[in-house]
């Protein structure tokens, strides 16, 4: 709790009546929140009440108020504690995400690639299988008794057979680990062959692809390479529709498998949002993940090209936030990723251990990449940042480093210590410090340092904006039909008895 006078308002505070919380004003309203994830909120006359330990006994949020944490009277500390400790369930785990770069090689050139792909030709960039085999052994290591192994590039189906033998052997080796064992792709579909596809889906490997939006906006967006006459656009809905009609002929619930899809938000799509969340819906996509480029690394020219400022997303992610709340109204079943994430930090009891969005954040403690070559890092991004001419996030490599190597690496400790959010200047008090995450390794490439200057990193821009705008959706909800809305998005309902989650 903030202790002391509030110089503006001439207030004082009755600190040993409250309960620790941290407050934003929002829409015309004061939002509390506290540790435990719980927020509530107050008028502003209530609020300076409540900070004297004055509301009445039978004022109508006394029993939520001490209930959620925010008095101190009868506070079961106990019961505090140990729903903090459900919040924070991911905390001894270990890394279960573990990113394998199965090539470098692509097919595609995106206007918003990094350095980190290389063309067709550079067979040297395939991961041979004896180094695929040594990632399975290391990463098997973990703690976590759920594994993900999740096949990146590059685009990783250009080496089929590293992915085939990294399933078939973790499968195998999971015989006497018993772990909870999950594989997934994040494919373009333009290399797939229905062999291929075939092969995924007899093997339960999750399928994710890019799809930036309409066929003019996609291929703009994500060009072929060289002479490649391949549509790409059109590859993409074809395959969507191929794996989901797949599933439903082996009897599977369409609403557990089928085919999830990212974007990657350009300049151009700022201007066609609506467009994206319509085909999204039209090709039965259940989640439009509008996510802005991450803007490192780009040459002047290019980010002048496809670029633009937090501001100018923020003001566009609005709009695809309310027209995605409209299409709810009317029936549609589709949600908005990174709200989902938030709203379900805000109204479950648990966190969902999205490795970008956690405090503190999951590289190297929920998260490791494997480069093609066998080099480890804590996440796929210290990967790109070595792409670029800097190995400082290298922390080992599969021939020679153990396990208790890597994830006590003083690198790891490093971005554990720059992702706490409780111990940051700005984010320790800030209202949004329950459900907000910071990336060191975003930091590090913006500004060249693993702390960032809070307020002004985009991403700090991005999330504070993101809450503020469904607290204030929950606030003007007087008849609660978007909290009905947004407890829907927050329903988890994994594939697999996926314990990290
Ligand atoms: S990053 Fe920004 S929004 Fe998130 S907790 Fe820190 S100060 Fe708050």
């Amino acid at each position: 709790m903030r202790t002391g006078t509030i110089k503006a308002r001439k207030l004082t505070v009755a600190p040993e009546k409250l309960g620790y919380f941290r407050y934003a004003r929002v829409a015309g309203k004061v939002v509390l929140t506290n540790d435990v994830g719980e927020f509530h909120f107050l008028s502003e006359d209530d609020f300076r009440l409540f900070l004297r330990a004055e509301l009445p006994e039978d004022h109508a949020d006394i029993a939520q108020l001490r209930f959620k944490g925010f008095l101190r009277e009868d506070l079961d500390t106990d019961a505090i504690a140990d729903r903090v400790r459900r919040k924070k369930h991911f905390l001894p785990n270990g890394p279960h995400l573990h990113a394998v770069i199965t090539t470098l090689r692509c097919n595609q050139s995106c206007r918003y690639c990094h350095a980190s792909r290389a063309d067709m030709s550079r067979v040297d960039t395939d991961m041979s299988l004896e180094t695929a085999k040594k990632v399975v052994d290391f990463a098997m290591q973990t703690t976590s008794s759920y594994v993900n192994f999740e096949f990146q590039g590059g685009e990783p189906t250009i080496n089929m057979a590293a992915i085939k033998f990294i399933v078939e052997y973790s499968k195998e080796k999971n015989k006497y680990e018993n772990k909870v064992l999950v594989h997934s792709v994040v494919t373009n579909m333009t290399y797939m062959t229905e062999e291929n596809a075939n092969w995924l889906i007899e093997n339960d490997v999750l399928v994710c692809t890019s799809l930036d939006g309409p066929e003019g906006l996609h291929n703009w967006n994500r060009a072929m390479t060289g002479n490649d006459p391949t549509n790409a656009y059109k590859d993409v809905v074809r395959w969507i529709k191929y794996f989901n009609q797949k599933y439903i002929e082996m009897g599977r619930d369409p609403n557990l498998w089928h085919v999830d899809a990212l974007m990657t938000t350009t300049s151009k799509s700022l201007a066609m949002w609506k467009e994206v969340v319509d085909l999204y819906l039209e090709l039965g996509i259940r989640s439009v993940h509008f996510r802005p480029l991450n803007p490192f690394g780009f040459a002047t020219k290019t980010w002048h090209k496809i670029g633009y400022t937090p501001k100018e997303f923020n003001d566009v992610y609005v709009k695809v936030l309310d027209y995605v709340v409209q299409l709810n109204k009317e029936g549609h079943e589709i949600i908005e990723g990174t709200a989902a994430t938030f709203l379900k930090k805000m109204l479950t009891a648990r966190d969902p251990n999205f490795v970008d969005i956690r405090s503190p954040v999951g590289s190297g403690t929920g998260q490791i990449g494997y480069s093609y070559d066998g080099t480890i890092y804590p996440s796929d991004e210290g990967r790109m940042v070595a792409a670029m001419g800097d190995d400082i996030f290298a922390i080992g490599h599969v021939d020679s480093s153990t396990y208790e190597e890597i994830v006590r690496h003083p690198t790891v400790r490093a971005i554990a210590v720059a992702s706490l959010l409780d111990s940051l200047p700005s984010c320790s008090t800030c209202f949004n410090a329950p459900y907000c995450g910071v990336r060191p390794l975003h930091n590090y490439m913006n500004g060249g340092d693993l702390f960032g200057q809070r307020p002004n990193t985009p991403k700090c821009a991005e999330y504070m904006h993101m809450t503020k705008q469904l607290f204030q959706r929950l606030i003007e909800d007087n008849e609660g039909e978007v909290e009905a809305i947004f407890r829907r998005w927050v329903i988890e309902r994994p594939r697999t008895d996926d314990t990290s989650q």
